[in-house]
Order: C-alpha cells, then structure tokens, then sequence
C-alpha cells in the first residue's frame, strides 16, 4: 500500500499544565501512529504544542518531549500569557508554516475525547474542510458555566451567529481554512465565530467531555465573559441596532407622555401628579442609558484594540 499523503498536525495550547502536558502528548502520539498504522494519515504528522507563557514547568517538559520523540513533538512559547484564542490561532499559523494538510485543536486536558480524531479526518476525506467536535452534553461544566454558555449561544443565534450550541474548540481545519486564516489580520479573532461564518463545507461530529484529570480550569469568571463579549462584538453589530430601535421607541413613548401630561394641565386644569411616576422613569432611563452606553463602550474597546494593531502574540522561543 502506499503511503497516505496527508499530514495531520495536532495543536494542543497549554498555560500551567505541568501536570498532564506528558501523558497528553503521548496518549495522542498513541493517537497519530493507530491513524498512520491504518494508512489514514502521512508519517510525516506531528504535534505542535503552544506554551502559552507558563509559570510553571510547561515549557521544560515540552523540550523534553521534542529531544525524546524529535519532530513529531514541536512547539512554541509565548512571551507572556495571552489567553486561550491566541494561543489557538497561533498553533493554527504555526503549523501552517511548518506544513499540514489538516489540523485539530485539542485541549491540554484531553477533556475532549481523542478517539474522535480519527472520525475527523474519514471527514476530511469525505470532504468536508471543516469538522466540528460537539460536545454531547456538559456534565463535567459547572453550574453556572453550563448556563452562561447555554444563554451565550442563544445569543449569538438571536444577533445573527448562528454557531451550534455544545461547540468547541476541538475541531479539524483543512489547509485551505488555514489560507483564508492567514488573510484575517483581527487582532480579537473568535475562532468558533469565524470558522462556523467562513461557509467552508463544515462536518459535525459529536464526543464526549471527560472530567479534568489534573489541574484546575484555566478559566475564570472574567476570562469567560471577556471570551463571550468578544465573541459578540467581534461578529455582530445587532446590539447597536437594538440601542437605536430602543432609541426610536423611547422617543415615541416620551411623546405620548407629553401629550398626556399637556392634555391634563391644559384641558382638564390639573396640575399632573405623579412623583412615583417620574422618580421610576427616571431610574429607568438613567440605568437604561449607562447599559447602552456600556454596550457601545465594548464597540469602542473593540475598534480601540483593533486600531492599534498591536502583534496578536509574540513568540519568545520556538522548536521545529
Ligand atoms: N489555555 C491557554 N491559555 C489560557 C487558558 C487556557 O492556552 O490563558 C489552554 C489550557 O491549557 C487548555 C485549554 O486552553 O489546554 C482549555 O483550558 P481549560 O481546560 O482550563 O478550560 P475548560 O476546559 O475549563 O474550559
Ligand atoms: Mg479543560
């Protein structure tokens, strides 16, 4: 039989995970050489490995990798921590460099099921350019994560990003997604957003989510809502049209009003009372301004950040 042609890179962004980063990488060295033994993939696959500016022993267990298992373990370090997406897009931009024809993303926990691998490159072949992992259900998630994801999904399908609830950053891209990668020159890149919108021809498969083994979530309530607001202002401007028609409707009402309270004082000579009245609507429409105001103010932050364009990320080392 000759061998298959397709290079399959797996990315895997790692912050402090001293503790799995080993068995991950050779649970899916396990992975690669099933699919290569099954002529599915090239010899030439690998695993590129992101630190993404780790405190701990990260960085030193990955060169040990690579010194053990040569380039089918490569990777890069960041100067500092720059948070999971960047350290996604540069895995994605890395090993597009070095070469593949398609690449997963997998997180350093192995919480996504890797046996899925394999279903997404028979994806691949069959065709698609782009296999999404979703999740089966969320019962490893916290309480409060299931519900603010469930409520962040609806939202993004309700401003017109109609991304599939239960996504994840575990999916397959093909080389020609990685192409179009490189032409977006978005500082606040939300990869879900902008590979579900790239209208590639898209797979779904779905896995099972594994506990943690080791280690803590990397994630707090600050960086998911961060993650989440980018998400939104980077691909939807519906919000602002929601203030605007707020606006609209506002002005309207505030005009009825007047024409009753002229109504009473005019023609029927009473002076208006009704001090609950305004004391409410004034509460109302001074919270009501301050959240537009906050919803614009994201714009702002968003275009703030982009106008700089400022590098995503900056490598301080790198082992091809
Ligand atoms: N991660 C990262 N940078 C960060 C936070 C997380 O590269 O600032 C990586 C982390 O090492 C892991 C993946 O992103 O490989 C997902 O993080 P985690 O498992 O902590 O998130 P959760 O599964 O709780 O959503
Ligand atoms: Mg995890």
């Amino acid at each position: 039989m000759s061998e298959n042609k397709t290079t399959l890179a797996i990315i895997i962004p790692c912050y402090n995970e001293e503790l799995v980063v080993k068995s991950t990488v050779e649970r899916l060295l396990e992975v690669l050489n099933d699919i290569i033994s099954k002529g599915k993939i090239s010899s030439d696959s690998y695993i590129y490995l992101v630190d993404d500016g780790s405190k701990d022993k990260t960085w030193e267990i990955i060169e040990e990798l690579h010194a053990k298992y040569g380039s089918k373990v490569r990777g890069t370090k960041f100067i500092r921590n720059y948070g999971n997406q960047k350290a996604l897009i540069a895995g994605l931009l890395g090993v597009k460099e070095i070469g593949c024809d398609c690449v997963v993303s997998i997180d350093a926990d192995l919480q996504q099921d890797e046996n899925a691998i394999e279903i997404f490159v028979d994806e691949f072949h069959k065709g698609a350019e782009i296999v999404s992992g979703i999740r089966n259900d969320r019962k490893t998630d916290s309480f409060f994560k299931k519900y603010t994801a469930l409520c962040f999904y609806k939202l993004m399908n309700i401003l017109g990003v109609k991304i599939p609830p239960n996504h994840s950053d575990f999916r397959l891209v093909s080389k020609k997604a990685l192409d179009i990668l490189e032409k977006y020159s978005e500082e606040g890149l939300f990869l879900r957003g902008f590979f579900h919108e790239l209208g590639l021809k898209t797979a779904y498969v779905h896995f099972d989510v594994k506990p943690r083994a080791l280690g803590n979530s990397k994630y707090n309530f600050f960086s998911l809502t961060s993650l989440a607001l980018n998400g939104i202002t980077a691909f939807s401007i519906v919000p602002l049209r929601i203030i605007a028609a707020v606006g609209v409707l506002t002005v309207l009402g505030s005009f009825l009003l007047a024409l009753e309270v002229l109504f009473e004082k005019y023609i029927l000579h009473s002076a208006p009372s009704g001090w609950a009245t305004l004391v409410i609507l004034l509460a109302f429409f001074g919270g009501l301004q301050i959240f537009c105001l906050g919803i614009i103010g994201e714009y702002m932050g968003q275009i703030f950040n982009e106008v700089k364009s400022r590098p995503r990320y900056i490598k301080e080392k790198e082992i091809v």
